[in-house]
């Protein structure tokens, strides 16, 4: 329904290829749970997780990007934004 781009999910063209070669460098493997990541498994559905987030200027390339299944990744944002609250931003 909305038009406007948010900043944070302009990714770059070559996106596609880039978190596949991610997961390819980490075996597929949660790099924070260690479990072997499946396409289409769910939760256990690889996703690039970036290390420094592209608003507090990391960048997209691949050294700044992690394998983590879905489940890892959703807790990992979950806990930022909670001390993002704990802490006042
Ligand atoms: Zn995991
Ligand atoms: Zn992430």
């Amino acid at each position: 329904m909305s038009r406007y781009k948010r900043p944070s999910k302009q990714y770059p063209k070559n996106w596609n290829r880039l978190r596949f070669a991610v997961f390819k460098r980490d075996n597929y493997i949660c790099q924070m749970c260690g479990v072997k990541c499946k396409i289409d498994g769910g939760l256990r559905s690889p996703q690039c997780h970036h290390l420094t987030p592209i608003n507090c200027g990391g960048t997209h390339h691949w050294s700044n990007l992690v394998t983590l299944c879905k489940r890892c990744h959703r807790l990992v944002h979950k806990e930022w934004i909670e001390k993002k609250d704990k802490y006042g931003r």
